[in-house]
């Protein structure tokens, strides 16, 4: 099969989030499994260059319609760690994605419209026809609806779309002049209920509705994030457009690039081990220790890997370490904040903290530094408010991490509690699960992984070495995504 991602990320070379992990791990085994895959991204000035080999103009003369004019683009072809990459660059006085940042611009609805217009003319001009067309959040939302309201009549009549949601919070909106600019032409048609108009706000398109109303299939990334889309508030008032596209909305868990996060490989440890030579994960431990300069001490490490955001439940966030360094043990946050106030409350507690021997706090964003936590500590905490998948709770299972967790989305599909699993034997658990947002239920489940690191060290450890053995590769996913593709094609 012959598929394009278009999508607004690919790690290693543009990450912000998970969306970035997975559009390059899909792209990878899809590739394994035998499938022709190419990947049309933005070419922002800050992403990174040192990760693309052989970066060339593929497509120099690239014209795209935008208002009543029309854009000059190139196209550049890389190769992102084996992946063919075209990284598309307009040529306007926008400056588009020269912006220094991938998002967070007043004009990202406009930026993300152009770019996925570009990369339709791209398919288009350059005579690509994919039997699928795989998109990803609200940046590329609009994919679906010009394919099937314009590219459709201009040659690409073939072409199936999948439409993938990996955050139902950041859905793009836009007024009249977002359809002008992609020529979508007639306002009132997008702006009906049941097209493209906000479910809450009349005077406003929504192009993650838009994806799900036009794509061919729609999916978010775990079967239980799916159903708390439908059922919950979480899908932040698109409930009722699933409910009404329910026969093709799914949920299919992320996988994990096990040759980039595999403890037996990773060059970022200095002590590789695996589920047999667990024994070496103790010197991580050490080197972790080293290098922040903690004490060493007979104490558990728990860390936080992650963005320090409402979605991480960052008040469960800070309750931990505190109920950690009362408990007796050390604890490790590594953590970025976009808003402001959060940032200076960690900032704030990383001071106040500074000389305290059991506890370090890393603001920022440190690829590096987050592989030798993964390896170093025994526990990691993932409260979240809403997960949709969670990477880090995956991540950590790998490296012998054990897990404490709050039951949404993805986290319950792949963290099953050591005492309470009811549907899992003994030896399938792998962590602690709680489900309430207050700090007491933080404090039960975490409290249970510490009584059971102090009382029965082996059963810990036990524990821990179950989550290694445990599958989440992107071995399943991909099938599952396969399948999807085949259906969507054949429809
Ligand atoms: P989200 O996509 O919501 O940010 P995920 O758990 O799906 O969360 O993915 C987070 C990914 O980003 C993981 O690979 C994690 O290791 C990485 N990550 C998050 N914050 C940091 C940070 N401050 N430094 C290094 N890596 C980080």
């Amino acid at each position: 099969m012959y598929i394009v991602q278009i999508a607004s990320e690919c790690a290693p070379v543009i990450k912000a989030g998970g969306l970035g992990d997975v559009v390059y791990g899909l792209s990878r085994e899809l590739e394994q499994k035998g499938h022709c895959v190419e990947l049309i991204l933005p070419k922002y000035d800050c992403m990174r260059y040192d990760h693309i080999w052989g970066l060339h103009d593929a497509y120099r003369d690239l014209w795209v319609p935008w208002f009543d004019g029309k854009i000059h683009c190139s196209v550049y072809c890389g190769w992102v760690h084996g992946r063919v990459c075209f990284f598309i660059e307009p040529h306007s006085d926008d400056q588009y994605f020269n912006r220094g940042s991938y998002y967070g611009c007043n004009d990202d609805n406009m930026r993300f419209a152009f770019f996925s217009k570009a990369a339709l003319e791209f398919l288009l001009q350059s005579n690509k026809r994919p039997d699928v067309i795989h998109c990803h959040d609200w940046q590329t939302g609009l994919v679906p609806v010009m394919l099937f309201e314009i590219y459709k009549y201009h040659g690409m009549a073939n072409q199936r779309v999948l439409y993938s949601i990996h955050n139902f919070k950041h859905q793009g909106f836009g007024g009249a002049e977002v359809l002008e600019a992609v020529q979508l032409r007639r306002p009132e048609y997008y702006f009906s209920y049941d097209k493209l108009r906000d479910n809450f706000n009349p005077f406003s398109i929504n192009f993650m509705k838009g994806g799900i109303v036009y794509a061919n299939a729609v999916n978010t990334v775990s079967p239980h994030h799916a159903w708390e889309a439908r059922y919950t508030q979480i899908s932040y008032g698109l409930g009722h457009t699933l409910e009404q596209h329910q026969d093709k909305f799914s949920g299919i868990l992320n996988g994990l690039d096990y040759d980039f996060w595999n403890p037996e490989s990773d060059r970022y440890i200095p002590y590789p081990y695996t589920a047999d030579t667990f024994e070496q994960k103790l010197y991580n431990k050490k080197a972790l220790r080293e290098r922040l300069l903690l004490q060493d001490e007979e104490k558990p490490i728990v860390c936080f890997v992650g963005r320090l955001d409402d979605q991480k439940g960052v008040h469960l966030v800070h309750h931990s370490i505190y109920y950690s360094l009362q408990r007796g043990a050390q604890f490790v946050l590594l953590g970025s904040a976009t808003e402001s106030s959060i940032h200076n409350w960690f900032a704030h507690e990383k001071s106040f903290l500074n000389e305290n021997p059991d506890c370090h706090i890393e603001l920022g964003f440190n690829e590096e530094l987050s592989h030798l936590i993964y390896a170093g500590a025994d526990m990691i905490v993932v409260p979240s408010n809403y997960e949709p998948c969670g990477l880090t709770q995956v991540i950590s299972l790998k490296y012998g991490t054990v897990p404490i967790v709050r039951g949404v989305g993805g986290l319950i599909n792949t963290v099953f509690d050591y005492d309470y699993d009811q549907y899992h034997l003994p030896e399938e658990r792998n962590g602690f699960v709680f489900f309430e947002t207050d700090p007491n239920a933080l404090e039960s489940a975490l409290g249970r992984a510490f009584d059971l690191w102090g009382s029965d060290r082996k059963a810990f450890q036990q524990l821990a070495i179950q989550g290694m053995k445990q599958d989440y590769s992107w071995n399943h996913p991909a099938e599952e995504y396969v399948q999807l593709y085949d259906r969507i094609r054949h429809k």
